[in-house]
């Protein structure tokens, strides 16, 4: 029997594994493609703290933390790069928003020449904005590997083409049916993203996670034309540029979902490309290459869940609802913790699935979502 076994082989899943076979626990992940096929390999790569939830704040100071060593821990490089993370304000009424706000400590309030000072090319109707001098962007893919081979080297076990489709609790453990057989676990873990509510109805519990599919699209490349993430607040757009020039274009719009099954909506990519050229004109010749999306799970509050909703449940750590890649090395080393019986290294109690059985889950902050 594993100690463990982690249902999703995205960044959660792996973080989660990697954390704890290096503390000595028998853990195995059981993914149904391969590891990193989804939302962890295909997200917009913002490691950003900027514009999050109170509540999730605690996790992101966290993972905020561990970037800048992941790459020496993990050995290889994974893309992170501390460029800054600018959220401006387009218009009068956004500028009140961001001055009103409380911020926490990573935030700065910038005005507009100071906006121009960080980013010659933007174009000249931002008012303001609130900057983040050491947020930034990784490389998801190279972090999915790097996360994979990690966890493996430390002796999890990784058995990818393997979809779970039956989970039961069986003399004080778990029962996992497998496309490749059945496992048993004295402890599971939900790490499934957009199919995290459909796991958790396999061991007959409910969350409210709905699967949603940001899209996310690159240019050809450039000449450099910014250096920190550039986010707007009600148009959808978060925008960087990569080191090979190619800029990155995402931030909320969304392809059709029907069950595991996506369609990008002629019109989208383009919408996406126009507020991108609106902010930085550099932009306005230059083609999209290519656009994609991937599936995320999104809850009600768009904060992420993690816990369970039973003593003896499943541990439920999914919603990331498109802002989890920044947050994935601090799930990881705080579910590894409670995995192990061991107080979390931050609070994460407000982050509880229950809250959607005791209420209507945590008040919204009305701000961007993805990226
Ligand atoms: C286009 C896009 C842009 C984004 N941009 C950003 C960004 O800039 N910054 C940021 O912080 N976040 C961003 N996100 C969000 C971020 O990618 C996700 O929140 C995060 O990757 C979630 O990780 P995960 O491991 O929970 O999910 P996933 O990476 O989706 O992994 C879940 C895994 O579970 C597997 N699985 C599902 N069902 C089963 C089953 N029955 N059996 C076995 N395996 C199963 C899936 O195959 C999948 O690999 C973006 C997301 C998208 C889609």
């Amino acid at each position: 029997m594993t100690d463990v076994i982690i249902i999703g082989g995205g960044l959660v899943g792996l973080s989660t594994a990697w954390h704890l076979a290096r503390a000595g626990a028998a853990v195995r992940v059981l993914e149904r493609d391969i590891c990193g096929r989804h939302a962890s390999g295909l997200n917009a790569g913002g490691v950003r703290r900027v514009n999050r939830h109170a509540e999730e704040m605690p996790l992101a100071e966290l993972s905020h933390m561990m970037w800048p060593g992941l790459a020496e821990a993990l050995g290889r490089d994974i893309g992170f790069r501390a460029v800054g993370h600018l959220l401006v304000a387009e218009n009068e009424r956004e500028l009140a928003w961001i001055t009103a706000r409380n911020r926490p400590a990573c935030e700065a309030l910038v005005d507009a020449q100071q906006i121009r000072a960080l980013c010659p090319g933007i174009a000249p109707h931002l008012l303001g904005g609130i900057f983040a001098a050491d947020d930034g962007y990784a490389h998801p893919p190279s972090a999915c590997a790097a996360f994979r081979d990690a966890a493996e080297a430390a002796g999890a076990i990784i058995q990818e083409a393997t979809r779970v489709t039956g989970l039961s609790r069986q003399g004080g453990a778990w029962r996992v049916e497998t496309s490749s057989g059945v496992l048993h676990a004295a402890q599971v873990v939900n790490a499934a993203g957009a199919a995290a509510g459909d796991i958790a109805a396999l061991a007959g519990e409910s969350l409210p996670i709905e699967r949603q599919g940001p899209v996310c699209s690159v240019t050809t490349p450039v000449a450099p034309f910014m250096r920190p993430v550039v986010q707007t607040l009600t148009r959808k757009l978060s925008l960087k540029q990569m080191p090979d020039g190619r800029a990155w274009i995402g931030g909320g719009h969304r392809a059709q979902v029907q069950g595991e099954q996506l369609a990008i909506a002629a019109g989208e990519a383009q919408a996406n490309h126009a507020t991108a050229a609106s902010i930085f004109p550099a932009l306005r010749d230059v083609p999209v290459a290519r656009s994609w999306s991937a599936q995320d799970g999104f809850t009600p509050d768009r904060v992420c869940i993690l816990g369970r909703l039973h003593d003896d449940g499943l541990l439920h750590a999914c919603g990331f609802s498109g802002h989890g890649f920044q947050t994935a090395p601090a799930v990881g080393a705080v579910l590894a913790a409670l995995l192990r019986g061991q107080p979390a290294p931050v609070d994460v109690a407000a982050l509880s699935p229950r809250r959607f059985v005791e209420g209507a889950g945590l008040p919204a902050m009305g701000a961007a979502e993805v990226g």
